[in-house]
């Protein structure tokens, strides 16, 4: 039983995640290139949609862009 509500949670999640994606590269138009799809440039991981909703070019996951900003916080710090 539990195992259904994970597969259909899973299921819709999927969906949400397609349709939003949709949604998004045609409300941004040609001018931004939109993630299509979906996974980041670093880990492959999926792109958290709550993210790409926010940014819909955005190519790094949430931890990765943390990440990311962390190492270009250090290099402007050390001004390198
Ligand atoms: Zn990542």
């Amino acid at each position: 039983m539990a195992d259904e509500i994970d597969l259909a949670n899973e299921i819709a999640e999927r969906h949400t995640s397609e349709a939003l994606r949709a949604a998004l590269s045609a409300a941004t138009g040609p001018r931004r290139p939109v993630n299509a799809t979906g996974r980041c440039r670093s880990c492959k991981e999926e792109i958290e949609s709550e993210r790409l909703l926010g940014d819909p070019t955005a190519d790094l996951c949430g931890f990765c862009a943390a990440e990311a900003e962390e190492i270009a916080a250090k290099r402007r710090r050390t001004g390198r």
